[in-house]
């Protein structure tokens, strides 16, 4: 049945759960700030971890599993690590009915223990690189969650790898900085700015963290993913040597990079509409369905479920998986079937009332703009994949144009705090702060430094905060 769903000028934080719980994606568990990835949520996370998954393959990764437990001690290997992450743990302090001698934290990411075990792997050049992922849970005491944006417990990947030099390192930290740009924006649809974080915004314990940076639909920041250049911090505090080709013993290069369940809350933010989810094809686990309508029980039985069945075979053979599916509700009026599919974010409805039966056709419907056009059914096999190519495409389109609609440059700090003010969205300004200085914006503006863009690598101008010249280009925005 049809769920309301609240609108998202009237209330963005309210519409977002609505999206969520109208198209039955997630729930919130018994403990707070935990949430349950209910089907039709998971199946979206598991389309998105393939891409992942296969491109990280592709460049030269492979997968393992870290234990979820850590030693407390091992958190404090790492000055700025665990300054950074102990606000946030969970920490074990009793099992099998007893006080443990020293308690475990729930892994809030990976570097520590990873690190502890790569100095037990690595004792020559030779032994170099190491390129593993895991995907995992992980757990992070947040203090204002939001499903999927932010829970306590998420789901997420987490690469780390080793290296003998620091230029390969370097390397490694941009490759997959790019590897999570093409997925987003090739197979998630969200266009995203790649760029080199502030020091306020850097992981504790990096040398240098890169981003990608991408904009909600309420003109609002949201960090997609990023990865992390660790030079020789944790190599250090967890003895990570090598003996190098000249006989020398060196400390290994570091880098650790993740994406997370978050970016489903991206994906939700970036294209849905008020009548719920909005899902870019290639993500979507139900591309296309098939909905046979008929007041004859004998046509529908007869003559429009076969067709369907077949039209269901054809398309699943040519879309290369299970991704089209038959909507059997005949119990319900086809406008509340038809609607059910709209919150799901399904793609595309394929029609087959008696009229099209009639015709030898289908009636498609597009989620993206409601768009409506007619195929034959000896054309569907090719017609409904290109289809759904233009539906990605247009979604793709559609968010890049909106970003830079709502993207303004500022010169001085009046007029940065108007554009915010006013306009909102992202702000471009020449910025050469401190850590203090960001911390002093955000709490006048609200906005933070999202990234310096590489696209804007070379320039540099007056900061719009302290008037320092040769200040770098960077984005500021409000955000997640
Ligand atoms: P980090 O290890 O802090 O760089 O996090 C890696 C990625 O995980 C970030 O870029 C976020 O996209 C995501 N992330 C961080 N914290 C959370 C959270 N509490 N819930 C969901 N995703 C998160």
């Amino acid at each position: 049945m049809a769920k309301n769903i609240t609108p998202k000028e009237k209330d963005y934080s309210q519409w977002y759960l609505d999206v969520i719980r109208a198209a039955e994606m997630a729930d919130y568990a018994p403990v707070r700030g935990c949430m349950v990835m209910r089907p039709t949520g998971y199946a979206i996370w598991e389309m998105v971890q393939k891409y992942f998954d296969d491109a990280f393959k592709e460049t030269g990764h492979v997968n393992a599993a870290f234990p979820l437990l850590i030693p407390q001690s091992f958190l404090s290997k790492e000055a700025e690590h665990v300054e950074g992450f102990a606000p946030e743990c969970a920490v074990v302090t009793h099992a099998g009915g007893e006080e443990l001698e020293e308690p475990l934290i729930i892994r809030p990411t990976s570097e520590t223990v990873i690190g502890h075990m790569y100095s037990k792997w690595v004792q020559s050049w030779r032994d170099l690189p190491i390129l593993i992922n895991q995907w995992c849970n992980v757990m992070r005491w947040e203090k204002r969650p939001r499903l999927f944006l932010r829970t306590s417990e998420f789901l997420w990947q987490e690469g780390h790898t080793a290296h003998a030099t620091k230029e390969e390192a370097v390397e490694e930290t941009l490759r997959m900085l790019e590897v999570y740009r093409q997925v987003m924006t090739d197979d998630l649809a969200l266009p995203v700015i790649k760029g080199e974080k502030s020091e306020g915004e850097r992981f504790p314990g990096a040398d240098n963290t890169y981003t990608c940076e991408t904009m909600m639909s309420d003109k609002k920041a949201l960090q997609a993913g990023t990865s992390h250049f660790l030079g020789q911090n944790f190599a250090k505090a967890f003895d990570i040597q090598f003996q190098d080709k000249d006989g020398s013993m060196q400390y290994a290069y570091t880098t650790s990079w993740g994406v997370s369940t978050r970016l489903i809350g991206a994906i939700i933010m970036t294209h849905s509409d008020n009548d719920g989810l909005v899902l870019p094809p290639r993500i979507a686990p139900q591309k296309a369905v098939i909905v046979p309508i008929s007041t004859s029980g004998e046509k529908l039985e007869k003559e429009i479920m076969p067709k369907a069945a077949e039209l269901k075979a054809s398309l699943c053979a040519s879309l290369g998986g299970r991704f089209t599916t038959i909507d059997t509700n005949f119990h319900m009026r086809p406008g509340d079937r038809f609607f059910s599919h709209l919150q799901k974010g399904v793609p595309l409805r394929l029609e087959l009332g008696e009229k099209e039966f009639a015709a030898e056709r289908l009636r498609a419907v597009r989620r993206d703009t409601g768009g409506r056009i007619d195929i034959a059914w000896s054309d569907a096999a090719t017609a409904v994949p290109a289809l759904l190519d233009e539906i990605q495409k247009n979604l793709c389109g559609r968010a890049l144009e909106f970003r830079r609609a709502n993207t303004h440059r500022a010169e001085s700090f009046e007029e940065f705090k108007e554009i915010l003010e006013k306009e909102g969205g992202f702000v471009e300004a020449f910025f050469g702060g401190s850590k203090e200085e960001e911390r002093a914006i955000k709490e006048v503006t609200g906005a933070t430094p999202r990234c310096y863009p590489f696209e804007n690598e070379g320039e540099r101008g007056k900061c719009f905060y302290t008037g320092r010249e040769g200040a770098r280009k960077a984005i500021f925005a409000k955000a997640y």
